[in-house]
């Protein structure tokens, strides 16, 4: 999967040292909670869209928000989604194509 970021692959830190495989993928993420919260976004934006796999997520955004496009084949989806502190998502609102 492509992403924007080269640091965590929710939000983007450098430090920590955690790797977990997401999608038969190993992602660099800062803490559990990042995990979850990377887990919980794929699966939601495959849930919503029936795609089999994501082929790139850009993320963009803190934790009062991100904005996340996600792309399969010429398919694309802007989303909105916040976390609440377990990494649950607590918004995904589906922004239509970018
Ligand atoms: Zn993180």
């Amino acid at each position: 999967m492509k992403r924007n970021y080269t640091g965590c692959a929710i939000c983007d830190s450098t430090w920590g040292n955690l790797w977990e495989e997401v999608e038969g993928e190993r992602m660099f993420f800062c803490c559990a909670t990042c995990v979850v919260q990377f887990r919980r976004l794929v699966g939601r934006i495959k849930e919503e869209t029936g795609w089999p796999t994501l082929e790139s997520l850009d993320i963009v955004g803190d934790r009062r928000g991100r904005t996340c496009v996600a792309q399969a084949g010429t398919e694309t989806l802007s989303v909105f989604v916040t976390f609440n502190s377990d990494g649950e998502l607590l918004r995904f609102e589906t922004l239509g194509s970018p």
